[in-house]
């Protein structure tokens, strides 16, 4: 069962949401997912976690930001446009994960196909 709110202050953002263990790192919570993805197993535990609600909204609004910039270089056909489309797409994929890898807590997947 996951750990009630008495508890959660005591954990870190590499903690899993369910045991509680320390089974996550930079690297694996970054590639670890969002709510809508299979995430990645604990190995203490064997639940599959994911990156939460707040990474989700952070990414979303992240990408929504990037769109933008792409749509305003294109109508106001700024210089080096080429390179801000190039920008803007790899930013939409480094930097959630970035983000993903220093802040935001873990939550188990809400998918159900990912329960083993
Ligand atoms: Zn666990």
């Amino acid at each position: 069962m996951c750990l009630d709110g008495r508890t959660e202050e005591l954990m870190s953002i590499y903690s899993c949401p369910c045991c509680g263990e320390k089974t996550f790192n930079p690297l694996t919570k970054a590639l670890a997912g969002q709510l809508n993805s299979k995430g990645k197993v604990c190995s203490n535990c064997g639940k599959h976690c994911t990156n939460g609600t707040a990474s989700t909204i952070f990414r979303a609004v992240f990408c929504t930001a990037m769109f933008a910039l792409v749509i305003i270089t294109f109508l106001k056909a700024l210089p080096h446009e080429l390179l801000i489309y190039i920008g803007a797409l790899a930013a939409m994929y480094i930097v959630p994960m970035l983000i993903n890898a220093f802040c935001f807590k873990m939550e188990p997947t809400r998918r159900k196909d990912a329960a083993s």
